[in-house]
């Protein structure tokens, strides 16, 4: 079946509404943050449950290969691209609403599409915390589900108390407390192969405040310390037990170090920058160097935290 044709049924499945919703032949380039990736055959991103469902059970019977995508801010796409469809819950599946109030919490109810930040300022607003640790990292809730996202020592686990999601034929499942399964990077949505619809956030509640002053803190120590101006996935490895990345990798002589367009950021050796033009190849094939030389000098064998998708 050809990218055209598959768009066109993808299209035909969803009806009218699905305008400007699927299209063939889509730049991966344009739809992840490191900037790097060739077309996926179809692009589709569904505005409810129902298409999500329709979606998954139309590629199922087709045989179609499927992607999941969020925001694409931890993924690297293989410069020949995605065969297949990539569903990508985004700004179409974003709608955040309060849930039930109890004493000193509130939860909140976020659409897998809905960005984290979006998220996390709504909370803020509310006087609701919990978020800010979380509020710069750049991906979706479902992408931050899955990924078990953290920073400054906080992770999604520590908020999430339960989640709607979907298996592969497209049946709901509802994901409570522990049965999440989150670890480091890590949780029962990768586990399972599930994709999460719809979760619920319990947080605290704050000074409006001093939530704002507490997320305008780790803003600033992120803007300090990550290359935010270059269009990378964030840190490329995972971190080593009783070790971190970016020091073994600075320690090796690696910071700053160049193949084709790829670089490994002057300002935070842990994270693979496109300073301008690279391709997948070379963003594979720089990691692939750091680590043989940081194995070589320390012994340490780095594992990759970003995610390759396509046909590599
Ligand atoms: C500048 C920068 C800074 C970053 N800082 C951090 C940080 O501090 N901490 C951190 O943890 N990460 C960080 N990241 C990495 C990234 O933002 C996170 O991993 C984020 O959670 C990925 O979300 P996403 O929506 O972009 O997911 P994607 O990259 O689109 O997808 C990642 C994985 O999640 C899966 N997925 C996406 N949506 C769903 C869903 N609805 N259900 C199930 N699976 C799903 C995808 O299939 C894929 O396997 C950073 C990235 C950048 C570019």
């Amino acid at each position: 079946m050809t990218a055209e044709a598959l768009a066109r049924d993808l299209a035909a499945l969803l009806g009218p509404a699905a305008a400007g919703r699927v299209f063939a032949n889509e730049p991966m380039d344009r739809r992840t943050t490191f900037r790097v990736g060739g077309p996926a055959d179809a692009f589709v991103s569904p505005a409810s449950t129902l298409e999500i469902a329709a979606v998954l059970r139309f590629c199922r019977e087709r045989g179609v290969p499927l992607t999941l995508l969020g925001n694409g801010s931890n993924v690297v796409v293989s410069d020949r691209g995605i065969r297949g469809a990539v569903l990508a819950l985004g700004e179409d599946f974003a709608r955040i609403e309060e849930g039930e109030r109890g004493e000193g919490f509130r939860e909140v109810h976020a659409q897998a599409g809905a960005r984290l930040a979006v998220l996390a300022a709504f909370a803020g607003r509310l006087g609701l915390s919990g978020l800010e640790a979380l509020s710069g990292i750049p991906g979706t809730v479902g992408g931050a589900l899955r990924m078990n996202a953290g920073a400054y020592e906080h992770c999604m686990q520590e908020v999430v108390v339960r989640t709607e999601a979907l298996d592969a034929d497209g049946t709901a499942h509802a994901v409570e407390g522990a049965a999440h399964r989150f670890g480091y990077r890590a949780s029962v949505f990768e586990d399972r192969g599930l994709i999460a619809a719809r979760t619920t956030v319990r947080l605290a509640v704050d000074d409006p405040k001093r939530i704002a002053e507490r997320t305008a803190d780790y803003g600033q120590r992120r803007r300090a310390s990550q290359p935010l101006d270059l269009p990378s996935a964030g840190s490329v490895f995972r971190r080593p037990p009783g070790h971190y990345a970016g020091r073994l990798i600075e320690e090796a002589g690696l910071k700053g170090v160049s193949l084709g367009g790829a670089q490994v950021s002057p300002k935070h050796a842990g994270f693979i920058v496109n300073a301008g033009g690279a391709t997948a190849a070379d963003v594979r094939d720089l990691m692939e160097q750091v680590r043989r030389t940081v194995e070589q000098r320390t012994g340490v064998r780095l594992e990759p935290e970003i995610l390759f998708l396509g046909e590599w």
